[in-house]
């Protein structure tokens, strides 16, 4: 198939330079996606369910993961959520805990196999100067796990639409921060996090921006993933 393509290319090439005039400049050919090497995956993303978790909004992440971030999606079996994850305060899970059982899970792995547990309890982290903040999600800064949650995702979402954008933008932003993306300032970008609010989610394209999407292709090139 590869061999068949590479060869229209060169006969194509070949026809056109016959037909320019001698005095002329060969014309730039267009180089046909086809004849393009696979660079492969950026990252090897393995799914995990902490508890019941809807398989269409599963379905939809993976979807969503491979066509923004071009890494390749796996699913692990679900996992139980984790006791010593559980903060009986406010009768939530912290998510730096299921971080660390996510970071157990992938050890031994290369640093290019990245985790994303998807869960609908709510789950909390330390953030905003509160040392218990209820989050959509969290993710490694240019580590190997992050976390979802749907449980205020859920919150007015307009219909099940709504809802999976809401949560495959969230899991795009989780795994954006995996592959070494920060936050950024872009409007409407898909890593921009003002003040964390369901509003920026709302309002994001649910895209990299163009800022994030050249930082994205230095600090996660595709040829990275390849290896593992
Ligand atoms: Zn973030
Ligand atoms: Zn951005």
């Amino acid at each position: 198939m590869r061999t068949a393509a590479l060869l229209l290319l060169w006969f194509g090439c070949d026809a056109s330079e016959a037909q320019a005039p001698a005095s002329s400049p060969a014309a730039p050919q267009p180089v046909p996606a086809m004849a393009q090497p696979d660079p492969g995956p950026r990252a090897h993303v393995k799914l995990v369910t902490f508890g019941p978790f809807p398989a269409e909004l599963r379905a939809a992440v993976a979807e969503g993961l491979q066509a923004e971030l071009q890494v390749e999606v796996a699913r692990l079996p679900p996992m139980d959520l984790p006791a010593d994850a559980y903060y009986p305060p406010r009768r939530r899970y912290r998510a730096d805990r299921l971080l660390d059982h996510l970071r157990m899970h992938l050890d031994g792995e290369p640093s290019s196999v990245k985790a994303l547990g998807l869960t609908t309890v709510d789950i909390s982290t330390s953030a905003h100067g509160h040392s218990d903040w209820g989050v959509f999600g969290l993710g490694d800064l240019g580590g190997r796990a992050s976390v979802i949650s749907t449980f205020r995702l859920r919150r007015r979402a307009r219909d099940t639409e709504h809802l999976r954008f809401r949560v495959v933008t969230t899991a795009i932003h989780e795994i954006g921060h995996t592959l070494g993306l920060p936050h950024c300032t872009e409007d409407r970008c898909v890593m921009n996090d003002a003040h964390g609010s369901i509003a920026t989610v709302d309002r994001s394209t649910g895209h990299l921006g163009p800022a994030c999407r050249r930082q994205l292709e230095r600090r996660a090139p595709r040829s990275l993933g390849a290896v593992r």
